[in-house]
């Protein structure tokens, strides 16, 4: 069996303590990854610090970008390894894997591009003086990375912050590690100083609070839960450092009556049964106009009773879900939803050849919801879709904006004006007409607001998160 150290300092350093790790497909052991602590985070903040006071610190913006160029073509090159690794390791179908392989180097393709385009201003101020603005790495940034889309978060934030020059402390979930190693041992290929980039593995409350509670960390790029989430916070606001929270959310799809319904339809189904409904900006509310409301159960639920859940390697519609508590966690939603009487209006089948220690819950479509049921105000990181009635644009609005939550919305409707008010009024980091992105967009800002975070990740406006703008101020006469 395969085991995995930490990756510190450009070389791989072993542990005593390991974490096996769990292949959500069948529940059997296929790896050992290291279970890091402070120590091993201090030794990464360290490394990554003297990273940036040799030659990572002195090297050019262009330089910087052509290095995210080179590993972005190493990604391509070993994309087909990458995905069979998050594969196995998080569950999901191989198509979705690959497709994550290629968005991850497309996020390091993108960030190369971006490295030497951050240019700083001049500011007309006073006779005799020129004032310019310039921006400069925080330093060692920290990256918590949660287990579903690894991949694709890694490129995110370690790309966005490796373009603005920081050295990096990476801390993958402790359920899907390997791919994050991967992607060091590359970057080391494509010849980033050692240090650059470090990844740590092991507990969330053992390394991972070791990274917040760092001293030498200068920023912390976080994306999981809204509760670890505002631990990460306090434990930055101790030593007063910024962080960019992305959590999760409970997303509307508003469909109105005069919306291409069949289109609606698959992509609604689509926005919530990828990565097995694991997904941040998982369209897990529908909210449909009640003269079509009935059609459009229907017709998910015809859509749902085709689904079937099995290993990843089959490459079905979904995998499992990542571990065993995930299972219980939405089997428990779906218990609620029975013992309240909710509609089961669709519900897809486990493949009969599934192995039994899989971790797998079926595909599940509820109807006429209330709005505040537990089922339509919680996430419930699962493949389950919860259908609501609404009469008016103005109820659509209110629900819409009715949940702790405003990560992404979409809107199916012809009519530009109703689309236009409703991406003013809904409260959400993006919002969607006609289309829907779950997960997509390496261009597109991206990010919450209320309980779904803070700050953007993503495009262009990412690197302004990874950096801080120094004022330069001279009087020359
Ligand atoms: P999680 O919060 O349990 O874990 C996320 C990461 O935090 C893991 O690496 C974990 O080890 C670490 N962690 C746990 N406790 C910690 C602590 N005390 N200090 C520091 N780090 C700690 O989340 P999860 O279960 O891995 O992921 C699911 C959640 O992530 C969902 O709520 C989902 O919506 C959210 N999510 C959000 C986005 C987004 O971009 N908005 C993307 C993916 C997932």
């Amino acid at each position: 069996m395969q085991t995995h150290g930490h990756w510190i300092n450009g070389r791989e350093v072993a542990a005593e303590r390991m974490i096996p790790v769990i292949n959500p497909s069948d529940g059997g052991v296929m790896a050992q990854i290291a279970r890091g602590g402070t120590a091993e985070i201090d030794a990464a903040v360290r490394a990554a610090q003297a990273a940036l006071d040799g030659p990572w610190g002195r090297l050019s913006a262009t330089e910087r970008g052509r290095l995210l160029g080179r590993l972005a073509a190493l990604i391509l090159r070993d994309a087909e390894a990458l995905a069979q690794a998050e594969s196995q390791d998080v569950g999901k179908p191989i198509r979705q894997a690959r497709a994550d392989a290629t968005a991850c180097a497309r996020y390091f393709e993108f960030y190369g591009g971006s490295a030497d385009k951050m240019h700083g201003d001049t500011i007309p101020y006073a006779d005799g003086m020129t004032v310019m603005t310039l921006w400069e790495p925080h330093g060692v940034t920290g990256h918590i990375v949660p287990w579903n889309y690894p991949m694709q978060i890694v490129g995110r934030s370690v790309g966005a912050a490796l373009a603005m020059g920081n050295a990096c402390v990476l801390k993958p979930a402790e359920d899907a590690s390997l791919s994050s190693l991967m992607l060091a041992r590359l970057a080391a290929e494509a010849g980033f100083p050692e240090g650059v980039w470090n990844v740590v593995t092991g507990l969330g409350e053992e390394a991972g609070a070791a990274l917040t509670a760092h001293p030498g960390i200068a920023h912390v790029s976080f994306t999981g839960s809204p509760e670890v989430g505002t631990l990460v916070q306090s434990a930055a606001a101790k030593h007063t450092i910024p962080v960019t929270l992305e959590l999760g959310g409970k997303s509307p799809q508003i469909v109105f009556q005069d919306a291409d319904l069949d289109t609606a339809a698959a992509t609604v189904m689509n926005g919530i049964i990828q990565n097995a409904g694991q997904t941040c900006s998982a369209g897990s509310r529908v909210l449909i106009q009640a003269p079509v409301f009935d059609r459009l159960v229907a017709d998910l639920s015809a859509r749902f009773g085709r689904l079937e859940a099995g290993p990843a390697e089959r490459d079905l519609d979904l995998g499992p879900v990542v571990n065993a508590d995930q299972q219980r966690r939405v089997k428990s939603f779906l218990q609620a939803a029975r013992a309240d009487g909710l509609s089961f209006a669709g519900q897809g089948r486990i493949a009969s050849n599934a192995p039994e220690g899989g971790f797998y819950v079926p595909p599940t479509l509820l109807a006429d919801v209330a709005p505040d049921h537990r089922l339509a105000q919680e996430e419930v990181f699962g493949p389950v879709l919860t259908a609501i009635r609404f009469s008016d644009e103005a109820e659509a609005l209110a629900i819409a904006n009715g949940t702790p939550f405003g990560l992404v919305a979409g809107v199916w409707t012809a009519d530009i004006g109703r689309a236009m008010r409703l991406s003013r009024g809904i409260r959400a980091g993006q919002v969607f007409i006609n289309n829907y992105g779950a997960g997509g967009g390496v261009e597109l800002p991206f990010g919450g607001v209320k309980r779904s975070g803070h700050g953007r990740e993503k495009g262009f406006a990412a690197l302004a998160g990874f950096a801080s703008l120094k004022t330069i101020a001279i009087r020359h006469g």
